[in-house]
């Protein structure tokens, strides 16, 4: 049986509050780092400045366009965070799974959901195991808001969309984005480009960038800062990845948010088909 919603209660753990990136932070570039790094300082000072109406102003419909083009009727949100894309879903009308390796995180999308009058149906899960605890079959997966960034081994990256592919139906779509690491890696990231992240209230920069790792620093306005080590995903690697775990058609749009940039789109979004 799927461990789903009421289950969010046994998600709650002790979090710790500082963030762990061991001695030296350029050195941590590990998959399963994720967990230390939403703790929940981070995720609760995240969401209160995350202004969601904002932020759903600025994606526009696009997910739900493409999600509706395609016929979609059940989605699972393998990158629940705090819930965001998922309550957006399902108040679109889609029938949703909001899984997520954190548990804070489900915890507080959990919250989030309520607060908004939806049960959200959280299952905490890998996505290098997903098919171990989630189950069922699916129209769609998401993973969305720059997630796929946080796995660092090549082999971890293929199993996981390997699970991605083995629960979705015969003609389902995975729709993963991506910041566009190509543009930080060839050019640089200059003082002139912020990064921002939704709103002016948290400004995100890159304080680190090298092939294997980009660490990004995040300012909030109470002058507290944390930071997330991510893999610098070039555009046209993840596109061979999809392929060759075994998605037909693959179609990167760039952003179509309104964003801060120049000339480059800051995302790129993947709509990938199985078949
Ligand atoms: N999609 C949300 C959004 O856009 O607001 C959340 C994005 S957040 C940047 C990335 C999420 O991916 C986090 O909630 C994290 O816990 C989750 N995550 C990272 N690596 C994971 C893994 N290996 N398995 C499951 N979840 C993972």
């Amino acid at each position: 049986m799927q461990r789903e919603n009421n289950s969010t209660v046994q998600h709650t753990r002790m979090s710790p509050e500082r963030q762990g990136f061991g001695a030296n932070p350029v050195k941590q570039r590990e998959t399963g780092n994720y967990a230390q790094e939403y703790i929940k300082g981070f995720v609760d000072k995240w969401d209160e400045l995350i202004d969601w109406d904002s932020r759903a102003d600025a994606e526009g419909d696009f997910f739900i366009q493409s999600l509706r083009q395609h016929g979609v009727k059940n989605v699972l949100d393998v990158a629940t965070g705090t819930g965001f894309h998922s309550v957006r879903l399902l108040e679109a009308g889609f029938d949703v799974v909001s899984a997520d390796g954190s548990p804070e995180m489900l915890v507080k999308a959990f919250e989030n959901g309520r607060k908004r009058g939806h049960i959200l149906r959280t299952v905490q899960a890998d996505w290098r195991w997903l098919n171990r605890d989630v189950h069922g079959e699916y129209d769609a997966i998401i993973c969305l808001g720059n997630s796929f960034t946080h796995m660092f081994e090549e082999r971890d990256r293929r199993k996981a969309l390997a699970e991605y592919y083995a629960m979705l139906k015969h003609d389902g779509i995975l729709v993963l984005d991506q910041r566009n690491y190509d543009n930080i890696l060839d050019n640089g990231f200059s003082t002139k480009h912020t990064y921002y992240y939704c709103g002016d209230n948290v400004r995100a920069e890159p304080e680190h960038i090298d092939d294997g790792l980009a660490r990004f620093r995040y300012d909030f306005p109470d002058d507290s800062s944390y930071h997330l080590n991510m893999f610098p995903l070039r555009k046209e690697y993840m596109r061979r990845l999809l392929r060759e775990v075994g998605f037909q058609n693959i179609e990167t749009f760039g952003d179509f948010q309104e964003t801060y940039h120049d000339e480059e789109p800051d995302f790129f979004i993947h709509v990938a088909e199985k078949s």
